[in-house]
């Protein structure tokens, strides 16, 4: 048999589909499971969108389109992108389509790092696991940089200056966080500015798929900070905003990269989906009341799963400023049961009381002095948060007992 190569045999994943298995392992067994694992709004794509899908599919938008994306979803998309962030201006050629923002995050690393060549990216941990297992697999270095709860989930700027190094050529940030639900304060992007303007070797990219779920005050990219323009690329998208994330749209910025990243494209995919292209254009430019009643009814829950959290023994849950995450803080409830880490907690939480959640080691290594956390993805019922955090609690009281 052939060998596989060591990159591929190396390749990191999202073990949200790893735990995911194991649910459904369990629930084709019978058992009843309450899931909190699954990424994305548990609401379909507006009407009108879907209206305007099924018109491309009659219409015959069936082929290739450029890589970069249709005209009028690139000029769509640049209206939209600037006006969310203080009026940039952002031009349609600026501006590239892709199958979900997901695949842009490899493209920056691929464009801004040299295999083997001792580049750096400064990434958030904990994060979303594709940057580090992207950073690796193009031969660039991880470079972790650790977020604080007692700073609800920034890092200290401080660490930021300590962390760059004349090798540094890509600095990722993601706010709203996943997995912490944290926000990065306007003053904090600007402080990352300024620190930056120091090292001018060093791009930005800019994860911004969540700046639609921002539940105090507006959103603000560090893009909107005087110099910061040209070096980051702005990456959002259509999958949580307007709930399409099996559509794959994803909508990029930089007026450098653009014509880079399009290349890649032509590359790998040749184009994002025509259908969902022509979907993503009436998402940006019709009516957005669906996206508003979504933002607040993850609001509403956002309320709701903090309070329960706090109630439950040994939890500790800060409120996040977005996102559909929570990322509470369960050291002491695992010493209460007796488990030696919030992995063995939530191995047991899934197996003894049915609940599905993820881990802190999902999304990198455990930073030092932070304690054990896990992730909640609130998009769920009302009805299955209250279920499932009474479950938790249940669990950690009878355990406890046992313990005593
Ligand atoms: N970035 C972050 C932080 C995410 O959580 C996700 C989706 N889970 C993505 C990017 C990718 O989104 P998509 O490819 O669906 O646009």
């Amino acid at each position: 048999m052939p060998d596989i190569s060591k990159r591929a045999a190396s390749l990191g994943t999202e073990n949200a589909f790893v735990v995911l298995a194991e649910v459904n392992a369990l629930a084709r067994q019978g058992r009843d499971i309450i899931s909190f694992c699954i990424g994305q709004p548990d609401f379909p794509a507006p009407e009108h969108v879907q209206e305007a899908a099924i018109r491309a599919i009659r219409g015959g938008k069936h082929g290739y389109t450029p890589s970069a994306g249709i005209d009028e979803l690139r000029e769509a998309a640049a209206r939209y992108l600037a006006a969310m962030r203080g009026g940039l201006p952002i031009r349609p050629e600026d501006v590239v389509i892709g199958a979900g923002a997901k695949p842009f995050i490899a493209y920056a690393i691929l464009s801004t790092t040299d295999y083997g060549a001792g580049d750096e990216v400064i990434y958030p941990n904990p994060g979303f696991p594709i940057y580090e297992s992207q950073i690796l697999a193009h031969g660039a270095r991880p470079v972790p940089i650790h977020l604080h709860e007692d700073r609800d989930f920034a890092f200290d700027p401080a660490e930021l200056e300590k962390l760059i190094t004349p090798r540094t050529k890509l600095l990722i940030l993601n706010y709203p966080h996943n997995p912490t639900g944290g926000c990065l304060s306007k003053t904090e992007l600007q402080e990352i500015a300024r620190i930056l303007a120091k090292h001018p070797q060093v791009w930005v990219y800019a994860d911004e798929i969540y700046s639609r779920l921002v539940f105090g005050g507006d959103f603000f990219s560090i893009a909107q900070v005087p110099g910061m323009y040209e070096r980051t690329i702005i990456s959002d998208g259509a999958s949580k905003t307007w709930a399409m994330t099996g559509w794959r749209i994803g909508f990029t910025s930089n007026p450098v990269l653009a014509p880079v990243f399009t290349r890649w494209i032509t590359n790998t995919d040749s184009c994002a989906s025509q259908v969902s292209q022509w979907a993503a254009v009436e998402a940006i430019n019709g009516p957005q009341a669906a996206a508003e009643a979504m933002k607040a009814s993850f609001l509403d829950r956002r309320n709701f799963i903090v309070q329960l959290l706090n109630d439950v023994p040994g939890v500790k849950c800060r409120v996040p400023g977005g996102a559909f995450y929570v990322w509470p803080n369960v050291t002491e409830a695992c010493r209460m049961i007796g488990a030696a880490d919030s992995e063995e907690f939530r191995k047991r939480l899934l197996n003894e009381a049915g609940v599905a959640l993820l881990a802190d080691i999902h999304f990198g290594a455990r930073v030092p002095g932070e304690g054990q956390h896990v992730r909640f993805s609130y998009a769920a019922s009302k009805q299955a948060i209250e279920k499932g955090v009474a479950r938790m609690a249940d669990f950690i009281r009878k355990n406890t007992k046992k313990a005593a």
